[in-house]
C-alpha cells in the first residue's frame, strides 16, 4: 500500500511522481464564462435588483436544477444507475443538468467516473490533494487530455454512448443552446408575470429583471459552488463512516447546501447506492425525492445501499488524516 503526502499544497509532484495533467493549458471559454457569471453576481444585490424573495427563488431554483438535474440525473441515474423513471422523467432531469451549466452529460459522467476509479490518486481528474483550489474550480477550465478523446469516452460512458439524445447535446455543445433557451424562456416568465403582476411597465421591468438574476445568475453560481464543494470540501473536511481508500468525507454543511451529496464517504463507499444518507440523521432530499416518486410508481430499480464488509466499520472513523492518502491509482 502506496501513500502520498498531501502537505504540499501547491506542490506539481508527489513524492511518487504523481502529477497534476502536465499540459496546464486553460479552456479560455469556460474560464470566460465562470469569470463573467461571478462579474454579474453582485448585479443582484443593488438595491433596484435585490428583493427576498429572490432567496427562495435560488433556494427552489437549486432543488429544481441543482439536485433533480445534477445530482439525480447526471450523477444518481446516469453516473451510478441508482435508479429507473419513466423515459420523458429520464430527459427532463438530464435537461434540468444542462440548465445547470455544467458541461454535456457525457463530460460530467465521463469525470466522475474517472474520479470514482482514481479518487484522490494520480489520475483523479479534480482531487483537492494538490490544493482546495484545484479541486473546487481551477480544474474545470483546465485542459485535460485524458478527458477529450474518443478513447475515454468510450471506456467510460460505453453504456451512454448509444443514446441518441445524450450524443446529440454533446455533439457541437448543443448543450449550451439548450441552457441559452432556458435563459430566454424564463426571462420570459420573469418580465411577462411582471405585467400581469404590476401597476406599470417601470415595476414590471424592475421584477423581470430581478426575477432574471436570481433564478438564473444566482442559481447558477449558487449550484456551481454547492457541487464543486463536494469535489473539494467533501475530500478534505468531515467525518467518515467507512474505510474508503480516499479521503472522501461526510460533510454536514455540504450535505445540507446540496440536498444530500455532501454525504461522500458514504457515496464513495457504495458508489450505486440510491440513498446518500446511512445514518437516520444524513438526511438525503434526493433521495426522499425518489422515494416519494417510487412511492407512486414513477421510479424502480433503486439500489440500495450495500457496503463491502472490508471497508465497513461500526464506530465513526473521525477525520481522515491529511497527512498521508492511500493512492488508489490502478496505473
Ligand atoms: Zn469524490
Ligand atoms: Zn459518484
Amino acid at each position: 500500500m502506496r501513500t502520498i503526502p498531501l502537505n504540499a499544497d501547491s506542490a506539481m509532484e508527489t513524492t511518487d511522481g504523481a502529477a497534476m495533467p502536465a499540459a496546464r493549458k486553460r479552456v479560455f471559454w469556460l474560464f470566460f464564462v465562470i469569470v463573467l457569471m461571478h462579474l454579474l453576481l453582485p448585479l443582484a444585490f443593488l438595491p433596484y435588483t435585490f428583493a427576498w424573495w429572490g432567496i427562495a427563488v435560488v433556494l427552489i431554483g437549486n432543488f429544481i436544477f441543482g439536485s433533480i438535474g445534477i445530482n439525480l440525473g447526471y450523477h444518481r441515474m446516469l453516473t451510478h444507475s441508482a435508479a429507473k423513471f419513466p423515459t420523458l422523467l429520464e430527459r427532463l432531469w438530464v435537461l434540468l443538468g444542462v440548465c445547470s451549466m455544467e458541461g454535456s452529460p457525457l463530460f460530467w459522467v465521463c469525470t466522475h467516473r474517472i474520479h470514482h476509479q482514481h479518487s484522490d490518486g494520480r489520475d483523479d481528474p479534480h482531487s483537492p490533494r494538490w490544493s482546495f483550489f484545484w479541486g473546487h474550480l481551477e480544474w474545470i477550465y483546465t485542459e485535460d487530455p485524458r478527458r477529450q478523446s474518443l478513447e475515454a469516452y468510450s471506456r467510460y460512458v460505453p453504456d451512454l454512448l448509444g443514446d441518441k439524445f445524450l450524443r446529440w447535446l454533446h455533439r457541437g455543445n448543443k448543450w449550451l443552446v439548450v441552457w441559452a433557451c432556458h435563459v430566454v424562456a424564463l426571462a420570459a416568465v420573469g418580465y411577462l408575470a411582471g405585467f400581469l403582476l404590476c401597476g406599470d411597465s417601470a415595476d414590471a421591468i424592475q421584477f423581470g429583471t430581478r426575477w432574471l438574476l436570481w433564478s438564473v445568475v444566482v442559481r447558477t453560481v449558487y449550484v456551481w459552488h454547492i457541487t464543486w464543494l463536494v469535489n473539494s470540501a467533501a475530500h478534505r473536511w468531515g467525518y467518515r463512516n467507512y474505510k474508503t481508500g480516499d479521503n472522501s468525507t461526510n460533510n454536514w454543511f455540504v450535505a445540507l447546501l446540496t440536498n444530500g451529496e455532501g454525504w461522500h464517504n458514504n457515496h464513495h463507499a457504495t458508489p450505486r447506492a440510491c440513498s446518500q444518507g446511512h445514518r437516520w440523521w444524513e438526511i438525503d432530499l434526493t433521495y426522499t425525492f425518489v422515494r416519494l416518486l417510487q412511492c407512486v410508481g414513477l421510479a424502480w430499480d433503486v439500489a440500495p445501499v450495500k457496503v463491502p464488509a472490508h471497508i465497513r466499520e461500526k464506530r465513526d472513523l473521525g477525520k481522515p488524516d491529511l497527512t498521508e492518502v492511500v493512492a488508489q491509482d490502478t496505473a
